[in-house]
């Protein structure tokens, strides 16, 4: 395996990191302060061309590997998690169901702006009762005079609530696509759409900078061009997206891990106490020593994942292993990290503490741990 970029994609990586340094990390400090999503931050790396990282050029994007897309996660990470989580979601989930399964019409409307990062897509799966239970979604699609009505109910929905935001890309019950199977269509439902509605902006314990919302479909209708795909494949559109989703979960932990462990560090070699630095007890140093071995551990599985999908290789159990794995290295790293810095570290002014705020939902986002056990379970005949 061979995880190594070409020139231009190590440029694009090292831009990144640029960018993270000079201006997410400067910047994002008063976004998570003020609970809202720096757009003025996406716009700008819009313009970089990093909102159509995994889109080919043909459509708007910059066509990166999905390798160089970790890599590129990896750097953004490390300076804010709710800046890159917001633009992660908006490449994969917001943008991937119209790129893989959109008709060139339907990409030329709403991918290529998206690509170019003049708008933010949203993906509309989870529901208040519909969850790990994909196949629960009640949200209903049914024909009506030329186009489709829909009415439900999404829950957590990210992207769909901002100034930059264009609507979103949801999953809905249509009629049955024979048998006793429900069928599900995606479909694109523009923000200004009549019977739209959302919730205002939810809090959470981190990711204080992203916008996720519940929305509301009271008979809103769009016509037939809206329906992205086969009006009974929806579902497994959608969770063949997710299986991207999970790499990129997977390498925002290997970011945050990155970050909490470079801080830790540092503040372990500068902290006095009897007399020395607190790395100088091998209590401190077996943690950081842990730390660094399970990020490279999960490391390698975060690339194997993208690696395989880079060469058209099935890597659903591999997505799934990443992400369990490097959300858990996350969460915890994120906790040891704090008990070095001691009772700084529990103060929400220090970094760290951020860090340790955004790490939980990296065990839920995109499917929570546990469906990823049933996945990789699956996988090995159970
Ligand atoms: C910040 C944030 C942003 C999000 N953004 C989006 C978005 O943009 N789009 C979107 O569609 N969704 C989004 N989500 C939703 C997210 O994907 C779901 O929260 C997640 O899939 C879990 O669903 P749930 O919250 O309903 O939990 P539930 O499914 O109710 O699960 C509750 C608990 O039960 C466990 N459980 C459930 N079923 C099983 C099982 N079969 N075996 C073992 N344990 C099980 C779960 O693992 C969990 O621990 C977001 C969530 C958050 C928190």
């Amino acid at each position: 395996m061979d995880f190594s970029l070409s020139g231009p994609e190590a440029e694009l990586v090292e831009l990144c990191r640029e960018f993270a340094t000079k201006e997410i990390a400067v910047r994002a400090p008063a976004a998570w302060e003020a609970a809202t999503c720096p757009t003025d931050l996406l716009r700008e790396m819009g313009q970089l061309g990093l909102l159509g990282m995994l889109i080919p050029e043909e459509w708007g994007g910059i066509g990166m590997s999905t390798v160089g897309f970790v890599a590129a996660i990896e750097e953004l990470g490390q300076a804010d998690q709710s800046v890159a989580t917001a633009w992660q979601a908006h490449v994969t989930i917001g943008s991937l169901p119209l790129y893989l399964f959109g008709n060139d019409t339907q990409r030329e409307r709403w991918l290529r702006p998206l690509a170019e990062g003049r708008a933010l897509g949203a993906f509309g799966l989870t529901e208040p009762d519909a969850g790990s239970d994909t196949r629960a979604v009640s949200t209903r699609a049914e024909r009506r005079d030329g186009g489709w009505l829909i009415n439900g109910r999404k829950a957590f929905i990210s992207n769909a609530g901002t100034d930059m935001s264009f609507g979103v890309t949801l999953l809905a019950r249509t009629e049955s696509a024979g048998g006793s199977e429900p069928g599900f269509g995606s479909f694109v439902v523009e923000k200004d759409t009549p019977g739209f509605t959302m919730g205002p902006k939810m809090r959470g314990i981190g990711w204080r900078g992203l916008d996720t919302r519940e929305l509301f479909f009271d008979d809103a209708w769009v016509p037939d061009d809206h329906l992205v795909g086969d009006p009974n494949v929806g579902l497994s559109q959608f969770l063949r997206t997710l299986e991207v989703g999970r790499i990129s979960i997977a390498a925002l932990s290997l970011s945050l891990t990155q970050a909490v462990l470079k801080m830790a560090t540092e503040y372990a070699r500068q902290r006095q106490q009897f007399g020395r630095p607190i790395s100088k007890f091998q209590a401190v140093q077996f943690k950081l020593a842990d730390i660094a071995t399970e990020l490279e551990a999960a490391r390698w599985l975060t690339y194997r994942a993208a690696y395989l999908r880079d060469t058209g290789q099935p890597y659903l159990k591999e997505a799934s292993m990443a992400k369990l794995k490097a959300s858990r290295v996350a969460t915890q790293a994120a906790s040891e990290a704090v008990q070095i810095h001691g009772g700084i570290g529990y103060m929400l002014d220090s970094p760290v503490a951020r860090f340790y705020c955004d790490s939980k939902v990296l065990e839920i986002g995109e499917g929570t741990n546990e469906i990823q056990h049933v996945v990789i379970a699956r996988t090995l005949g159970c």
